[in-house]
């Protein structure tokens, strides 16, 4: 049963498949015509899906590549081979990507989709300079001996490719990695993930096949100018076909620019004057009714979790000079020196003790020191490497893992991924230091049950330990808790506890900021107190606990 099931399952795509090459030979002018609009915006709505599904930036900028695209072809059509018009058209998308990215994809939310809307307006208003006063025209002619039939062709087999290119980077690291930044792009860079080449790479991949689609389409005007070339209307039309047919997945966009294509093929014919009003509302309606897409309502499927680094060992062996070295390191912000001064040394095995009253500086300290902020002066020597001046993922791959204050796992990822995401970058396991695999690091916290729960469905102090695990992965010789214990009731207080201390037995050393007093007794051999930015004593914990100046401090101080 089953057997034949799957033989005409077979046998329908493959009759399907055959129907869609074939299109060209029976479908008249009209129906070609449509064919061709599904195609293209098939490869624009898929091609876009690919940066701004996982990443969700809203990238109003596909006309921009689009348009450019179709330019080059305008240009160097008639003199060219085709295959070097495309080519060209390839490298024009690319090359303006990487310029326009580099600087855009720093902003976030709004700010990046005003950015590329504004974009493709300015990349058009040079276009027009351009064609008035080098070109002394506004707009070209493309004669070619394109028909329709092979330009239908063309758009097909870069449906192929841009499906095939799609399947390809989602089963690869940079797939993870992106849908991990779209997540939590803090999270992702101190897991090692170096989240503005991710974005840029994948930003200008998908603004290739946006320029070569342009390119490939310019015949079928004939004539061409900035406002056909560069209707900011087909932006918004692609965002609108890619979030009703859903960007989270690769055939999501495909399933809404069917129907939109034959919506839009009405209302331009019923409704011309009003067409961007309609535009507007579907576009209000799908982001209400369906934040998912289409693909959403059948849930998203499993997802192919890349193996990174077979395995993953942490507390890599070193020799005994201090592991950590920090020198007069402050922090300033605007006026305020929230770290002052600090100077301290870690020594390899050890657990540190970070104290103080609530904002004393502490989780800044941990900041300059896990790469999230630059500090304002001093020196952070980290097994040799100077770690001031380099950026989050660097230090995180160089084997400094943290966790957050306010916990930080990626919603979206199962349990599973989010451990995954730390090893996509990280060095592959050295041969001396123990290995422990993803699976294994989950069964340590407490998470073996939760293999493929997404995270977003775990409990507080589940998060926690897979924020733990996550940090673990990256195979850490030195990991930064920042109130890791908090909020934790009795009983998986010394949970917590015993994990940490089996983690120092393990030789990984820790440098823990806590308000848990007990666990600063239990489990730390030297602590500092920090006070208003500086260290106001250190020690054995029962010794500074009991100093004057500490009492002081937390007297002085708020609820701790
Ligand atoms: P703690 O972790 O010891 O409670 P923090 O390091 O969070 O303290 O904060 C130290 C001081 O720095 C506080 O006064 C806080 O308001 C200030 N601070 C922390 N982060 C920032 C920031 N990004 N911008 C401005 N001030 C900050
Ligand atoms: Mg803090």
């Amino acid at each position: 049963m089953t057997m034949l099931v799957r033989t005409s399952l077979w046998c329908a795509g493959l009759a399907l498949a055959v129907a869609i090459v074939a299109y060209p030979l029976y479908a008249n002018g009209y129906y070609l015509a449509l064919g061709i609009s599904v195609l293209y915006f098939t490869i624009l709505a898929t091609a876009w899906a690919m940066f701004s599904g996982p990443t969700r930036y809203i990238s109003l900028a596909t006309v921009a590549f689009f348009g450019l695209g179709a330019y080059t072809a305008a240009v160097l059509g008639e003199t060219t081979p085709w295959p070097v018009v495309l080519l060209a058209a390839a490298g024009v998308g690319a090359v303006t990507a990487a310029i326009t990215g580099l600087s855009t994809l720093r902003l976030s939310g709004i700010y990046f989709v005003i950015f590329s809307f504004g974009l493709a307006e300015l990349i058009r208003q040079l276009v027009i300079w351009y064609e008035v006063n080098i070109h002394k025209s506004v707009g070209r002619y493309l004669f070619s001996a394109v028909t329709q039939d092979i330009l239908y062709w063309q758009l097909l087999g870069l449906t192929a490719l841009v499906f095939l290119v799609g399947w390809l980077l989602g089963r690869s690291r940079y797939g993870l990695a992106l849908r991990a930044i779209g997540a939590d792009e803090t999270a992702a860079s101190h897991s090692g993930i170096d989240a503005t080449r991710v974005k840029l790479g994948v930003f200008i991949l998908s603004a290739t096949f946006m320029a070569m689609t342009g390119a490939v389409m310019a015949p079928r005007w004939t004539y061409i100018d900035p406002a056909i070339a560069f209707n900011p209307t087909i932006s918004f039309q692609v965002v609108i076909m890619a979030l009703l047919g859903g960007a989270g997945s690769l055939f999501g966009p495909v399933l809404g620019v069917i129907p939109l294509v034959l919506l839009f093929e009405v209302l331009t014919a019923t409704l011309p004057n009003h067409f961007s009003i309609v535009l507007g509302i579907i576009f209000v309606l799908i982001v209400m009714v369906l934040p998912n897409g289409v693909i959403g309502l059948f849930g998203a499927g499993r997802r192919h979790v890349p193996a990174g680094a077979p395995a993953a060992a942490f507390a890599r062996t070193m020799d005994d000079a201090p592991l950590l070295a920090v020198e007069g390191v402050s922090k300033s912000f605007s006026g305020l020196r929230a770290v002052d001064g600090v100077s301290f040394t870690v020594a390899p095995g050890e657990i540190i003790g970070i104290i103080g009253p609530n904002g004393s500086g502490k989780t800044t300290l941990l900041n300059t020191l896990s790469g999230a902020l630059r500090p304002s002066s001093g020196t952070i020597r980290f097994g040799g490497t100077v770690l001031t001046g380099l950026r989050a993922h660097q230090i995180a791959r160089l084997g400094l893992a943290r966790t957050f204050q306010l916990v930080r796992v990626m919603p979206d990822l199962t349990v599973a991924e989010n451990v995954a995401t730390a090893r996509l970058f990280s060095a592959p396991a050295s041969s001396s230091g123990s290995d422990t695999t993803g699976r294994e690091l989950l069964d340590l916290v407490g998470l073996g049950a939760m293999h493929d729960a997404p995270a977003r469905e775990l409990t507080y102090i589940d998060q926690k330990r897979l924020e733990l695990a996550r940090a673990l992965a990256l195979r850490p010789h030195l990991m930064l808790l920042d109130e890791w214990l908090a909020g934790l009731n009795p009983s998986e207080l010394e949970t917590g506890i015993a994990l940490i201390a089996k983690l120092r037995e393990r030789g990984l050393t820790i440098i823990m900021v806590e308000h848990v007093m007990d666990a600063i007794r239990a489990l730390c051999g030297h602590c500092i107190v920090m006070n208003a930015g500086s260290v106001i004593a250190r020690g054995a914990p029962d010794e500074v606990l009991s100093d004057p100046k500490v009492v002081a401090a937390y007297l002085g101080g708020d609820d701790a």
